[in-house]
């Protein structure tokens, strides 16, 4: 378990977020980013996504003027499963499905600089806990809207992981018997709110004779995945279909946010992810409204966009990086 604290002064740390397509890397000092690199994750082996994350945290240097060699520290967020650097089980990186040392492969090509890895949303949690719109809260749920569905619980100031596997929001069960999900299961929140269960239900759709926009676009911008923006421009159309899809994907958030709450009774509630990012207040308020319609409670959470938004991974590896000792 990593120790949490603010950031030791003066220490030169990089941190990295491994996504499915691309690794967004930065190095700082003192929380103040001074180099940044965005290379595309490599399709080949899990060595070869250290060796692209080794090229990286250079660049990163080379691009903040300061020498990779005066490096103290790397942290990465990575998807899957992570027990001290090995990953495994990873969803959206298939050379990672398979358990792989990570933090060691990375290390050994930086010359031996410490390497801690751990698990995206939870890198993320942190990001946001000591950086970003976390910071005013004393307790807070990151649920973060992206291709799956993400989440990040923060008790008393730290990151509760359970026995490693815990802020699974996306797993939460919304309709019985509902929607199948990535995972085989059915009817949880990722079946609806997650962007490829919303894809492939809007397939499911054109191929019962319904009609949407959403293709056309793909196609019209050389996109293979339905993408937040794919899904802003699908709206503007006026496109039914997709105005559908969404309206699900809030209806699955508010059943899934409010019975956290009613367990939790968090401080806020922190929305993250590419539709996040792309909606921002508007978005969340939507959110928020549907969120109260199931609460127990009179006294709601705030409810606020992630303040860090596409760079909380990168600036929660960092912290990683800074307060692991
Ligand atoms: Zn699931």
């Amino acid at each position: 378990m990593a120790a949490q604290g603010s950031t030791s002064p003066g220490r030169l740390v990089a941190g990295v977020d491994l996504g499915g397509t691309k690794v967004l890397t930065i190095v700082q000092r003192d929380g103040a980013v001074l180099g940044t690199a965005k290379h595309p994750t490599p399709e080949g082996s899990a060595d070869d996504v250290a060796a692209t994350i080794a090229d990286a945290v250079r660049a990163a240097a080379t691009e903040g003027n300061v020498d990779g060699h005066d490096l103290t520290a790397v942290g990465v967020g990575t998807p899957g499963i992570v027990v001290d650097g090995v990953v495994s089980l990873s969803p959206n990186i298939a050379s990672m499905h398979d358990p792989f040392d990570l933090g060691g492969a990375i290390s050994k090509r930086l010359d031996g600089v410490p390497t801690h890895v751990d698990n995206d949303v939870t890198v993320a949690t942190l990001g946001e806990l000591h950086r970003g719109a976390g910071r005013a809260y004393s307790s807070f749920l990151l649920v973060a809207v992206g291709t799956g569905v993400g989440g990040g619980l923060v008790l008393d100031r730290r990151v509760w992981r359970g026995r490693g596997a815990a802020g699974e929001i996306g797993h939460m069960t919304v309709k019985p018997d509902g929607r199948r999900c990535g995972c085989g299961g059915k009817g949880h929140l990722e079946s609806y709110a997650g962007r490829a269960s919303m894809q492939g239900k809007a397939e499911r759709l054109v191929a019962a004779g319904e009609h949407t926009v959403l293709f056309d676009l793909m196609a019209k911008h050389d996109r293979d995945r339905m993408t937040s923006g794919i899904i802003e421009k699908a709206l503007k159309h006026g496109d039914h279909m997709t105005r559908h899809l969404m309206d699900r994907a809030v209806w699955a958030l508010g059943i899934a946010l409010a019975s956290c709450q009613n367990l939790l009774d968090v401080e806020a509630v922190i929305v993250g992810g590419g539709l996040a990012e792309r909606f921002g207040q508007p978005f969340v308020d939507r959110i928020a409204a549907e969120t109260g319609k199931n609460l127990f409670g009179t006294d709601p959470p705030a409810m606020v966009p992630s303040g860090l938004g596409d760079l909380s991974g990168a600036v929660g590896a960092a912290e990683l990086a800074a307060t692991t000792a």
